[in-house]
């Protein structure tokens, strides 16, 4: 049996016929950039999360820069996150001119450890960016104290996180304002690549609504120097679509990761912890086990598809090993790093294959 890790041919086959219309409405209206589809796109995105506002962006990566800048993240400034991400979140501050300064994780959420945050702040320390990732909510109740009690603001990076649930409300307005990704592998993903900023707040909605757009206020008329990050109309006209079908598939994602917990109960290995309180929609379903390659490999060969998110820590990319956050600084999240493998987890995985897979982890770690 194959167990593909991502499947877009099956998804595309059951929207078809909404999608195509669709592109072909934002052709006739030639609303390439920005325009209806995508307008629409931002009050049902706004909605979904339960927040005031929503910017449509060009990619995850620029509603993290623009969350940033609208938070007041400026040269020199100090950002802290977790070295346990996908290298855009680091970026972003680097593009501020900031520094990230790496905390270490939480060995059972694998999510920025809320207890070790308030040693690192420093007089130059000007917001926490937490990440929700593989869509579980960070703690940010803590986090939101911690930053209270020394002025800093909250950003969360939400690239992962459509839809999760931290004490009952939706992540996008836990923090100051939350960045999120569309690109195509994502829980809710576009044909191409896409972003928003949600935010209650007022202020951050129209710094980052001018910022998209070269800074212009009115055509040719620009208050400060902005980007180009606005995002497509065919990347609006398909979001919408899908975002109508994303409670639906969250749900299919949160039944195949309770099977996946049941069947693989016992056996040497550790998945994140869920808190009763929150619901985690699964972006992917990380297991923690001693040979992850050797397991990898193995499961290849029964046609199992399985990634690894992620395979080094950023303090020891070569892009940030100028921070001088030598080995041994964060070791939950070197380990992490080193003993994770995501298994497929996707809607369109059949109760068969989700089965299959659980069995033949099974097989391959009981036979050792
Ligand atoms: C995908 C992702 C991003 C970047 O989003 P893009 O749309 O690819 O720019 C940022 N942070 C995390 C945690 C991500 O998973």
């Amino acid at each position: 049996m194959n167990v593909r890790f991502v499947d877009f041919q099956s998804e595309y086959a059951e929207l078809r016929d909404e999608i195509l219309p669709a592109l072909e409405r934002v052709c006739q209206t030639a609303a390439f950039v920005q325009g209806p589809e995508v307008e629409a796109f931002e009050r049902e995105f706004a909605d979904f999360c339960g927040a005031k506002h929503c910017v449509a962006l060009s990619t995850g990566t620029a509603a993290l820069h623009l969350g940033l800048l609208a938070i007041g993240v400026q040269p020199g400034d100090e950002v802290i996150t977790t070295p346990n991400t996908f290298i855009a979140t680091a970026e972003a501050i680097t593009y501020c001119s900031a520094r990230p300064v790496f905390v270490d994780i939480d060995p059972a959420t694998a999510n920025l450890d809320a207890r070790q945050i308030e040693r690192a702040v420093t007089p130059r320390t000007r917001a926490i960016l937490p990440v929700h990732l593989y869509g579980r909510p960070a703690d940010i109740e803590p986090m939101r104290e911690i930053a209270a009690r020394h002025g800093l603001c909250v950003l969360e990076d939400a690239a992962q996180a459509h839809g999760a649930r931290y004490r009952q409300r939706r992540v996008g307005t836990l923090g100051d304002a939350a960045a999120f990704s569309f690109y195509p592998t994502k829980n809710l993903g576009a044909y191409g690549e896409g972003g928003a900023l949600t935010t209650n707040d007022d202020r951050i909605a129209g710094y980052a609504r001018l910022a998209r757009s070269h800074g212009q206020t009115a055509r040719y008329d620009h208050k400060f120097v902005g980007y180009n990050y606005r995002m497509q109309g065919f990347q609006g006209a398909i979001l919408r679509i899908k975002l109508r079908r994303l409670y639906a598939w969250t749900q299919k994602r949160r039944q195949i990761a309770a099977e996946y917990r049941k069947l693989l109960a016992g056996l040497p290995l550790d998945v994140p912890v869920d808190d009763a309180r929150d619901e985690c929609i699964y972006h992917q379903f990380a297991i923690y086990v001693a040979n992850r390659s050797a397991l990898a490999a193995q499961l290849a060969e029964r046609g199992i598809e399985t990634a690894v998110h992620y395979p080094k820590p950023l303090h020891l990319q070569p892009a940030y090993l100028a921070l001088g956050f030598p080995r041994g600084t964060f070791p939950n999240a070197e380990r992490a790093c080193e003993r994770v493998l995501s298994l497929p987890i996707h809607p369109a995985l059949t109760p068969e294959q989700v089965t299959y897979v659980a069995n033949s982890v099974r097989e391959i770690l009981s036979a050792k």
